[in-house]
């Protein structure tokens, strides 16, 4: 593209479309990147700020989509209900009798959220109708809410049975579910993600479900998607789901639009609807 091109070009409308430094360097009259979906580690938004360009992101209008597909995982992999249909569909109900019993249950858990945000308040609203204490870690305590709140990661890891991951993929959550935390989860220890692949250490997780350190994990999100490894592909105590927590059709409309409401919003009105925290203090075309 020549330069006078790249000059054209004001805003970036981006589909899990990476926006890095040197794609922003290059569009010197770029204003706003609109970018789809609550998670933006894909973009750059702190090289953005610098170059004065605001990022939008989708949040809030996908929260119950991803929080009813988190309690289906969570319920998936605890009772091990894909296995449980796929027996009945190769027709093995009737040539060798009932499933076997589920070695989980979702009696007697105890729920740790890490990241009691948007999603993970959601999340904490479906599952207190499950009868089950909830507690929660992220950096400072959540105004208005009961939840027991630990200071630590390791201290929830200690306190719970089933850790639910839910916080964006940064430099600072990057491999925070590592093998201590994993063994602090402990033997009866579910882990299910749907944040962000890079916070778990993924070889650290397959060691650890290979060695029985914890019993199970689902999980929406992975390292380095689309490539999940072939150890979780074959272990039976993992659920896997291509990145789908929030994926119907309803929600998806929902975030594009919200998308295209930013770039209208900025253009018509000099002001963006649902900027990333690094580039707020930018939202105003007359700043
Ligand atoms: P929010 O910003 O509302 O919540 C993020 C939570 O994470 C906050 O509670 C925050 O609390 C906590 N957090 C952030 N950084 C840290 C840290 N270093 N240590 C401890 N806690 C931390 O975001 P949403 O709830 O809207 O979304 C959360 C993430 O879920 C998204 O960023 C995205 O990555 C993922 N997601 C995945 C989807 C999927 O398809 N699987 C769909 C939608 C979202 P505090 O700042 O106090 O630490």
């Amino acid at each position: 593209m020549s330069a006078e091109d790249r000059a054209q070009i004001r805003a970036i409308a981006s589909l899990f479309i990476p926006v890095d430094a040197a794609l922003i360097d290059l569009l010197p009259n770029l204003e706003i990147i609109s970018s789809f979906g609550v998670g933006y580690d894909h973009v750059d938004a702190q090289h953005a700020a610098k170059k004065n360009v605001v990022v939008t992101h989708t949040p809030s209008v996908l929260d119950d989509e991803v929080a009813d597909t988190t309690v289906a995982l969570l319920l998936n992999t605890v009772r091990d209900l894909f296995h449980a249909e796929t027996y009945l569909r190769e027709n093995r109900w009737e040539t060798e009798g009932p499933y076997a019993l589920s070695p989980l249950s979702m009696r007697n858990r105890t729920i740790g959220i890490f990241g009691l945000g948007r999603i993970g308040q959601t999340i904490a609203k479906r599952l207190s109708g499950f009868d089950v204490p909830i507690h929660y870690h992220s950096r400072k305590p959540v105004d208005g809410v009961d939840f027991t709140y630990h200071s630590t990661l390791a201290q929830m890891a200690e306190a719970v049975d089933t850790l639910i991951c839910v916080v964006p993929g940064t430099a600072a959550t990057h491999h925070a579910i590592n093998a201590d935390i994993l063994k602090l989860l402990g033997p009866r220890g579910v882990l299910i993600n749907v944040g962000r692949g890079p916070v778990i250490d993924e070889p650290a997780l397959i060691t650890a479900l290979q060695d029985g350190t914890i019993a199970a994990a689902g999980l929406d999100v992975f390292e380095h998607e689309p490539k999940v490894p072939q150890a979780l592909r074959t272990m039976k105590n993992v659920s896997l789901l291509p990145h789908v927590a929030s994926a119907s059709h309803d929600t998806r409309n929902a975030m594009g639009a919200l998308v295209i409401d930013n770039l209208e919003s900025w253009f018509n009105k000099g002001q963006a609807i649902t900027p990333t925290p690094e580039t707020a203090h930018l939202n105003s075309k007359n700043k």
